[in-house]
């Protein structure tokens, strides 16, 4: 086979995996046809890129699987004028996907190394509407609040007051919950005028969220 033609069967394969796992949205799906995930994974595991695995990064973190990267964010029902915070910026890749379905992302994540390397990403692709900083996520990012969406990638045992907090009203979250050596439950939070709503939506598994600023690695 070409590489050519293998590279077709490797996208078509992806979107499939996609599909199958009920990733519908046509927005999401052109997002994610548009990002070479590979861009975001280092070394040799680059070469298993298109395939719907988790894959280990920098600091000891995975990029997540590519059906719950689209899960995730058909969930978050992103529209264009939306400012979007991430919480776990890890390779980028996610927050590559909000970028072209929202107005401004902002991704934080503990580790300074990532967001090193996320930012040169972005800069390399031209991503100009994301901003990545190093911080403890689970604070949100009180200079920019509010937000119309929250997404977080790493696992609290509750959701966190303060990004319940700078959630826009008519806002959505979400965000996996549970301890991080269970099954953890994906949730959507919606911000309503009287209150919040919680929707359970499936079963994940991800990486804890952990408290402060990461050692520099
Ligand atoms: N969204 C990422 C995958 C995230 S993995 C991607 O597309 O590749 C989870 C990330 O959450 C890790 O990089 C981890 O460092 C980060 N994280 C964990 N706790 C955090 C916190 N309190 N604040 C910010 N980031 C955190």
């Amino acid at each position: 086979m070409s590489g050519e033609s293998a590279e077709a069967e490797r996208r078509m394969r992806f979107l499939f995996a996609l599909r199958s796992h009920g990733v519908t949205d046509p927005r999401v799906l052109t997002a994610m046809e548009r990002i070479d995930r590979g861009t975001f994974v280092r070394g040799h595991f680059a070469a298993r890129a298109a395939e719907d695995v988790p894959l280990p990064i920098a600091c000891g973190q995975t990029i997540s699987q590519p059906s719950v990267v689209g899960l995730m964010t058909q969930a978050l029902a992103v529209s264009p004028r939306d400012k979007v915070l991430e919480v776990g910026t890890g390779s980028g890749y996610q927050a590559a996907v909000l970028a072209h379905l929202a107005r401004r992302v902002y991704t934080v994540d503990r580790y300074r190394r990532l967001v090193r390397e996320a930012q040169q990403v972005f800069r390399d692709l031209g991503l100009v509407n994301i901003t990545a900083i190093a911080a403890d996520g689970s604070f949100g990012l009180p200079e920019q609040a509010p937000f119309d969406r929250i997404l977080v990638t790493a696992a609290a045992e509750d959701p966190p007051g303060p990004l319940l907090a700078q959630l826009r009203v008519g806002g959505i979250m979400v965000l996996p919950v549970g301890q991080s050596d269970t099954l953890q439950v994906l949730i959507k939070v919606t911000r309503t005028a009287a209150g919040y709503e919680y929707e359970e939506l499936r079963p994940v598994r991800f990486v804890p969220l952990v408290e402060g600023i990461g050692p520099d690695e």
